[in-house]
């Protein structure tokens, strides 16, 4: 169904930019191949879509829907999962309120992957960026009727539309894991962060217990929609190597499959921590 796919390889490993992985053969099964990185053990998909595939053919809208009716044809733990899904609602309920409070009451506020609708509170500005073309008509009039705008682009060229010092906070929520740059887009979503700002972001969490327990059908694998399938370690080196401040939000919660963190530019910027690494991806 995807084999006319445009596609290509990621040569390197985008936590620790070593090139040089190894096959995870157990959760491999289609086309897309699961690596885990031979130097630090990110584990990624080795091959993704080309950003113009996610524009139509893969937007994410359409790939949610085949990955549901999927999942009810394969899922063994069917039943299991069925009964825990309180723990979907209760999480939706946690996450408003989570938005409400991280985001300031006024100035600008961007969400990136902001599907046909937005998260952003009542009070600030909010501008959106959102490659679906579909999901970005939807979610058009609702940013503009407050004062804002939505582009539809890749995230990392939308985001450079904005000035330096622009924003008090940036919602990631389940973007993260799509984006085939993860480091370039947190490092321009530094840039654009007044200092202080945070971004506040949310991806399936590898190390979940439900991963173990759920195997190659846990709900986190989805490909090639998940390219990245970061750990709180993982996600870290990346963030602390770019100059945030890291923090972990929800790591009591042993069973949720997402993890939360926030991520702070610092007040007063340190030396860069491994500014050869980042002169080494920007283009
Ligand atoms: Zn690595």
């Amino acid at each position: 169904m995807t084999s006319d796919i445009r596609s290509h390889a990621r040569p390197t490993c985008e936590v620790c930019l070593q090139s040089g992985a190894t096959v995870v053969h157990k959760y491999t099964r289609s086309r897309w191949p699961v690596v885990a990185c031979n130097a630090c053990g990110f584990v990624y998909l080795g091959e993704v879509p080309a950003y113009e595939d996610l524009s139509v053919n893969l937007a994410w809208e359409k790939q949610h829907a085949e990955e549901k009716a999927r999942r009810k044809r394969t899922n063994r733990h069917a039943r299991l999962d069925a009964l825990t899904r309180f723990r979907l609602k209760l999480g939706k309920l946690v996450d408003r309120a989570r938005h409400a409070r991280s985001v300031p009451d006024m100035g600008r506020v961007l969400e990136i992957g902001c599907g046909g609708s937005t998260r952003i509170p009542e009070g600030p500005t909010p501008y959106g960026i959102e490659i679906s073309e579909g999901l970005s008509r939807k979610a058009r009039p609702i940013f503009e009727a407050r004062g804002g705008a939505v582009y539809h682009e890749p995230a990392t060229t939308g985001i450079e539309r904005f000035p330096e010092d622009f924003f008090d906070s940036i919602i990631m929520r389940s973007y993260l894991e799509h984006e085939a740059q993860p480091r370039l887009i947190l490092e321009r979503a530094f840039k654009r962060l007044k200092p202080g700002g945070t971004i506040l972001l949310r991806s399936p969490n590898y190390n979940s217990a439900n991963r173990y327990i759920m195997g190659s059908t846990w709900c986190g694998f989805r490909f090639p929609d998940h390219v990245n399938y970061f750990t709180p370690r993982s996600l870290c080196t990346l963030a602390e190597s770019i100059g945030y401040e890291f923090r972990w939000k929800n790591w009591m919660s042993l069973f949720d499959d997402n993890l939360i963190v926030e991520l702070r530019r610092p007040e007063r910027e340190r030396a860069q921590a491994r500014p050869g690494l980042v002169a080494a991806v920007v283009p």
